[in-house]
């Protein structure tokens, strides 16, 4: 039997494991001593591996290139040649009826890895001419980028994962780490151990909530009241650093006048908690001699995400608990390479390595490198932009390269009108996703096990991944595809592998410049930044307190708390609410495929409701129910449970049958543009 050391696919833990490979298949994993999950895994990182096989559990792996003439003509089985002709051709030809930024491209956060994102969003911008590129972190996290670049600097995690375990305290907020980095919230298990005192803020009881010293049980849709509120006290009882502040930060006296009306007293009709909890536990992380803040999607996915990041960032800021170990504050990335999509530029607004496009330098530079005249300067479109713009006759054409937003995006019929409306649609993914449903054209493409690369994890850390076993079928790597397509386009784009990708993007990006392939393989683990070639990376960020903002100064900032924006009445009275499944990620292509994963739970998703709730409707546990929201309905089956709240629902949404995406709302953050997927207005019906 064969090992061959990779990178777990799944979540940003970036778990280092082993696949176990017989005559050319996928047989098993074992876990390695990664840095980050030290000879463990999770049980996707145990079982995650077999839809490489083509086991055709849920869909066929996609082994050929297929076109479709016309759109009620059935896909055909076509040459690489006539796909890549037939593609070229059709996004020539809207580009120039309509205009570069007409189209509308992705990178991809799953297991392609990061030089397949720095071709796409090369692609987008040097052979389209366009920056509408971006990725999944639209829909995660987004706000966590936004927020903390305009209050520290910088939008990445702070700290390292290995370091969560020594800090002192650790506040979670909005986020369930056992169901999205089981690989995490052991982490904060061994901190618990350790002495560590963990509060909890999260109106479901989560699995992190059993070991915490403190739980505030918040409504849902009250994080910025909480936030603030949390500010006033360490501001009223003199809990902040006065040094640390004078020091290292500016705008106090605003920030203090914002939140001076939010005494924990007036924020208990909003928060529904006590004013004495809400000051203990501030009175807790405050006395902590070294303090972490962790938060989620249920930080992110809100219509007021940025400024909720922005407050979480100054609590840090307030008390001190950034630039040394074992403190910071870490929006824990969803997807195995959300982070990686982010650092190679798959985003409207910065080029590899957050060189903003806005930069004359930065076009300049790349431009150059490109061989083109001049890069784009217009900030692009977001991947949330898509139905409306599609709808209002403004995008064109739509290239989705490993991303299914048929299945993840907020109110689906909204989607589905707006991919009907395109000219035209390009799906290039491993399998026959729903949004491949409405392609044009789908171009087969190599999985992870299948191909080379780099993943960034969540906190920064590059790692590379090898290939295990041979493609199936007539596939390509995702930069080879991206390659023939620029060439056929007029702007030769040939590599011979990812390491000429890779130093190319070196080159380019001085955040990564010392992270050669070579370091890759002899220290296994490099946080970038990596300015140098003898630099090991840099675990926590903000060293000396020098922020990464003009002047070096972090900015306190807090922002008025306002409302869900959808409302519940007597006609939709509850609170929808998506989360995760602990066994499938994101949109369950991949592990939908695999045996093991997909016995855990089958169709159709759950909605898990209060005991009261239920008993108020007439819902027996495991029952089959209608969900429905002012935009769809959907079949569920009720899961009753003391550990949802009152007044809430929760679904996950990578369910085919009881897609819960059918019900939510398209509001969206207005810095952001990430869907409030935390709260839609529904109502639940016994079948
Ligand atoms: Fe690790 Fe995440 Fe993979 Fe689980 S899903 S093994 S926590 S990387």
């Amino acid at each position: 039997m064969e090992k061959h050391m990779t990178v777990c696919p799944y979540c940003g833990s970036g778990c280092k494991l082993n696949l176990l490979v017989e005559n050319n298949k996928v047989v098993g994993a074992e876990p390695l001593n990664g840095v980050t999950n030290e000879g463990e895994l999770c049980l996707k990182g145990y079982y995650g591996w077999d839809f490489i096989n083509d086991t055709k559990i849920l869909t066929p792996r996609l082994k050929h290139p297929m076109i479709r003439r016309s759109r009620d003509a059935e896909f055909e089985v076509v040459s690489w040649d006539e796909a890549i002709k037939f593609t070229a051709s059709r996004l020539a030809a809207v580009k120039a009826k309509y205009g570069p930024d007409s189209i509308m491209l992705t990178g991809s956060s799953r297991g392609t890895g990061n030089e397949s994102n720095f071709v796409m969003q090369k692609f987008a911008r040097a052979v389209v001419g366009t920056n509408n590129v971006d990725c999944c972190a639209r829909v995660c996290h987004g706000p966590s980028v936004s927020g903390l670049m305009v209050t520290l600097g910088n939008g990445a995690m702070s700290n390292s994962i290995c370091e969560i375990e020594d800090s002192k305290c650790i506040l979670v907020f909005g986020y369930n780490a056992a169901d999205s980095h089981p690989i995490v919230a052991r982490r904060i298990i061994k901190a618990k151990e350790k002495g560590a005192q963990i509060i909890v803020c999260d109106p479901r009881r989560i699995e992190t909530a059993r070991i915490a010293d403190m739980w505030l049980q918040m409504k849902n849709g009250s994080n910025m009241a909480l936030v603030n509120a949390f500010a006033n006290v360490l501001i009223t009882e003199g809990l902040y650093n006065n040094d640390y502040v004078a020091n290292f930060s500016e705008g106090f006296e605003e920030y203090k006048a914002t939140v001076a009306k939010y005494t924990p007293e007036y924020v208990e009709s909003i928060t529904g908690l006590s004013a004495k909890e809400i000051r203990e536990a501030m009175r807790m992380y405050a006395a902590a001699p070294s303090a972490t803040i962790l938060w989620g999607m249920g930080v992110t996915q809100w219509g007021q995400a940025v400024d909720v990041v922005k407050g979480l960032s100054s609590l840090a800021v307030l008390t001190g608990n950034l630039g040394r170990p074992n403190v910071g504050v870490g929006p824990v990335r969803g997807q195995n390479n959300v982070q990686g999509a982010c650092d190679m530029g798959a985003l409207p607004n910065v080029f590899p390595g957050y060189q903003s496009v806005t930069s004359p330098e930065a076009r300049a530079k790349f431009a150059k490198a490109w061989g083109v005249e001049s890069l784009p300067d217009k900030i692009g479109l977001s991947i949330t932009d898509v139905p409306h713009m599609a709808e209002e006759g403004k995008l064109k054409a739509f290239y989705c390269f490993g991303e299914d937003p048929a299945q993840t995006e907020p109110d689906l019929n909204l989607v589905r009108k707006a991919f009907e409306k395109l000219d035209f649609m390009i799906v290039q993914d491993i399998f026959m996703t729903k949004t491949a449903m409405f392609a044009d054209v789908v171009l087969p493409a190599t999985s992870w096990g299948e191909h080379d690369g780099v993943f960034s994890s969540a906190d920064r850390g590059f790692q590379r991944f090898t290939k295990a076993v041979d493609a199936k079928g007539d596939v390509k790597h995702d930069w080879e595809i991206l390659g023939l397509l620029a060439t056929e386009m007029g702007y030769p784009m040939k590599y011979k592998d990812t390491k000429e990708i890779w130093d190319e993007l070196r080159e380019l990006c001085p955040l990564y410049y010392g992270a050669t392939y070579e370091k890759l393989d002899g220290l296994g683990y490099i946080q970038w930044p990596c300015t140098t070639l003898d630099a090991p990376g840099t675990p926590y960020l903000y060293e000396g307190n020098v922020f990464q903002r003009e002047g070096g100064k972090a900015l306190l900032f807090a922002s008025e708390w306002r409302p869900p924006l959808e409302k519940v009445d007597a006609e939709y009275p509850l609170g929808l609410c998506t989360v995760r499944e602990v066994g499938h990620y994101s949109c369950r292509s991949m592990t939908g495929n695999c045996v093991a994963l997909q016995t855990l739970a089958d169709e159709p998703g759950y909605v898990t409701i209060n005991p009261q709730n239920a008993k108020e409707l007439g819902i027996r546990d495991q029952q089959l129910v209608w969900v429905a929201s002012r935009r769809g309905k959907v079949i569920a089956r009720a899961s009753i449970t003391e550990r949802t709240n009152v007044g809430a629902v929760y679904m996950t949404y990578q369910w085919w049958i009881g897609a819960c995406n059918e019900l939510t709302v398209h509001h969206v953050d207005p810095i952001s543009k990430t869907p409030e997927y935390k709260f839609s207005a529904v109502r639940l019906e016994a079948i």
